[in-house]
């Protein structure tokens, strides 16, 4: 990439969260990114709306009807944007040489095929989609290896740890002189729910996250606490560090983004305004600084800052993902597969929040995990699993503390 040129941008995921605050941050910026490719699953008047605004050269969806449904109203509004269907399109889309960034932001295990194929084309890979690389971190840190891409972190906690790092450090190796790694987490909607309330929160209420406004999954992740398991691992492969080195710390204004600490007891901080379009500039400018619409922090607003230990007994998901991380090979993809099938029966109504922890521990006592070092045995792994959950999920009553139903 020259200097001052102008970078294309492919955007997996556009219509989520993640996609539309990127494309909040490339607006800012036309100088200096233009916005190639467009995707999405079946979000279609979305993602015709971007297309209307950013006019990419090529949007993707992973439907095929819906993709149909988008070709139709571009033609009609006399829009030239090709449009492609399926995953293999997606693939293709990211790999190209009219692509320099990939901002890798599909939901779940969904979006391990398109983020592996612009690693392996050697893109600059913004990483939101988590569970890529709690599935297969390896194969994607070796991958980066070999074709030279750039892995730079988004979820903001692992962009804070970046940041927090030597400026000649990249994701993957693992930094000198560290002690620790301190990753914040709010403590989700739930923090103060009393114990005997859990089994009977709604979806709505597990989506209404105090301090940031995420899709659903996340959102079910964040009050579970899931999505801070997940980020111990995500945070092992990038930092390339042991999972005792990973400490999690409650902070519930989430102000502070996450801290280093150095062998000689410094410990670095990020801070800033909960908006995920500080982590997302950082990485689009990287390794220079551009305006990201943030408001600057008002740290006389925010008063005081808090920290507890998180409590794994009434969080039950950050202890099957710790055990997880320590049993390695394909334990956290069929953790992160557990987790997906049980979050989606939440959402559905089909089971009460407690029982996803229960869901979880139940598929991983049966599913024994295997060596993780190919891609066919994650992902086979993961299709175990899921079926094994699913299977627990239309029976509910069957779980350990099945009462609840
Ligand atoms: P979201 O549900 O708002 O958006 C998901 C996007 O992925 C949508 O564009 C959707 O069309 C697309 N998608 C869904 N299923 C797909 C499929 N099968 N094939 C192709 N595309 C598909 O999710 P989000 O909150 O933007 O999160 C995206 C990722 O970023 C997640 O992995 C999440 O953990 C991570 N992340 C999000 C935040 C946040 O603040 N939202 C913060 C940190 C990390
Ligand atoms: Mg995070």
């Amino acid at each position: 990439m020259s200097p001052g040129s102008v970078q294309k941008v492919a955007v997996l995921g556009s219509t989520g969260s993640i996609g539309v605050s990127t494309l909040d941050v490339i607006a800012r910026h036309p100088d200096r990114f233009r916005i190639e490719a467009l995707t999405a699953n079946t979000q279609v008047e979305r993602l015709f709306e971007q297309c209307k605004q950013f006019r990419p050269a090529i949007a993707v969806m992973a439907d095929e009807s819906s993709a149909r449904s988008l070709k139709l109203m571009l033609e009609e509004s006399g829009l030239e944007t090709t449009v492609s269907a399926g995953m293999d399109a997606l693939c293709t889309t990211v790999s190209s040489d009219d692509i320099n960034v990939v901002m890798a932001a599909i939901v779940g295990a969904a979006g391990l095929k398109p983020t592996l194929a612009a690693v392996k084309a050697g893109k600059r890979v913004l990483i939101a989609n988590k569970e890529p690389l709690v599935m297969a971190g390896d194969i994607f840190i070796a991958e980066a290896r070999r074709s030279g891409a750039l892995l730079l972190p988004i979820d903001s906690e692992h962009n804070a740890v970046f940041q927090c790092l030597p400026s000649d450090f990249r994701t993957g190796n693992t930094p000198a002189g560290i002690r620790r790694v301190l990753l914040t987490c709010s403590g989700g909607p739930f923090r103060l729910r009393a114990t005997s309330e859990l089994s009977d929160v709604t979806p709505d209420e597990a989506c209404a996250h105090p301090n940031w406004n995420m899709g659903r999954k996340i959102s079910v992740d964040s009050a579970t606490l899931m999505n801070k398991g997940l980020e111990l691992i995500e945070a092992c492969w990038l930092f390339g560090i042991e999972p005792d080195k990973v400490e999690i710390v409650i902070h519930p204004q989430s102000v502070i983004h996450s801290m280093v600490e150095y062998l000689d007891a410094s410990v670095l901080a990020q801070l800033g305004n909960p908006d995920m379009r500080t982590p997302i500039a950082h990485a689009l400018a990287w390794p220079e600084r551009i305006d990201s619409g943030v408001a600057s922090l008002n740290l006389f607003d925010v008063a005081r800052l808090e920290f507890e230990s998180p409590d794994v007994e009434r969080f039950p998901c950050l202890r099957l993902a710790s055990e997880a991380v320590l049993a390695g090979g394909t334990a956290p993809a069929i953790l992160n597969a557990a987790n997906e099938v049980a979050v989606q029966a939440f959402l559905d109504g089909d089971i009460r929040f407690t029982q996803i922890a229960e869901v979880i521990a139940a598929v991983m006592e049966r599913c024994k995990p295997n060596d993780a070092s190919d891609l066919e045995t994650i992902l086979s792994d993961d299709l175990r699993a899921r079926d094994i959950a699913a299977s627990m999920v239309q029976r509910p009553s069957a779980l350990v503390r099945g009462g609840h139903q």
